[in-house]
């Protein structure tokens, strides 16, 4: 396992506030929330971000984006919108290298991102 920080959440080394788990992705509430409901959804597999997916990878992707929408069902956020956000390395501000796509809920978002 590389040294990576979210990898060592997904394997319990580290504490974290779960929303979701299945045998592909985890979902944990930010340490540091950005809106009212703010959470990340990982793939279990270290993939370094969403500029290393792959035709092997992919379809990660795909499950992670059915989880999200489910999730803003049950957790009630659904109707009135939402955002996800994937930064990517350094200009895009990617603090922590494990793809990870943030869930924020709750406020009305800005745009453009700053
Ligand atoms: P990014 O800056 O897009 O790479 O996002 C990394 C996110 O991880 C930030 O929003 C941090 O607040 C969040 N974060 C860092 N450490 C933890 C942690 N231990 N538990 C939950 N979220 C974390
Ligand atoms: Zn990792």
């Amino acid at each position: 396992m590389p040294d990576c920080l979210f990898c060592r959440i997904i394997a319990g080394e580290i504490p974290s506030k779960k929303v979701y788990e299945d045998e592909q992705c985890y979902a944990f509430y930010d340490i540091d929330p950005q809106a009212p409901t703010h959470f990340l959804v990982v793939p279990k597999a270290h993939i370094q971000s969403a500029a290393a997916i792959t035709a092997e990878n992919e379809a990660v992707v795909g499950h992670i984006f059915t989880v999200i929408a489910r999730l803003a069902g049950e957790l009630g956020f659904a109707g009135r919108g939402y955002r996800v956000v994937s930064n990517i390395g350094e200009q895009g501000q990617q603090t922590v290298p494990h793809l990870h796509f943030h869930v924020l809920a709750g406020r009305d978002m800005t745009w453009p991102p700053g």
